[in-house]
């Protein structure tokens, strides 16, 4: 998750969305891909980068993991697919979040809907409050 969270540090900084950083790693925990928001794409989701950069070579990560800074997106106002569904075509197993998505957008239940389709949830609240500092831009009321 350290490393999510250093990779999320090169998104560019947005007034519209979450500077996010994911890993993805095979069964065995080894580095496979990784992505930060708008990477490839302005807007792209950090989750939905690191799975394209694999998506030729998609089995490698059956029964891996995905680590991402905030909790992957259920619901996209843009009406992209979004990163929840992606996390279930590829396989993945198991999804590390350091922190569950702040209902500054919209109102996500990505945790709820992964553990509803059978993955492991796994949430490192330890590394949240680095998360937050580096989106804290987005969190001012
Ligand atoms: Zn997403």
């Amino acid at each position: 998750m350290q490393r999510a969270l250093e990779i999320s540090k090169q998104a560019p900084l947005s007034k519209d969305r979450y500077s996010v950083g994911a890993l993805l790693t095979d069964s065995k925990g080894g580095e496979v891909a990784t992505g930060y928001t708008s990477e490839l794409r302005s807007g792209q989701h950090a989750e939905e980068c690191a799975l394209e950069k694999v998506a030729a070579r998609q089995a490698i990560l059956t029964a891996g993991t995905i680590y991402t800074t905030i909790e992957p997106c259920s619901l996209r106002l843009s009406g992209q697919t979004p990163c929840v569904r992606r996390i279930l075509a590829a396989g993945l197993a198991r999804v590390v979040m350091a922190l569950p998505e702040p209902a500054s957008f919209v109102h996500c239940e990505g945790r709820a809907f992964l553990a509803a389709a059978g993955i492991e949830v796994v949430e490192l609240p330890e590394f949240a409050a680095a998360v937050l500092d580096l989106n804290q831009h987005l969190l001012k009321k």
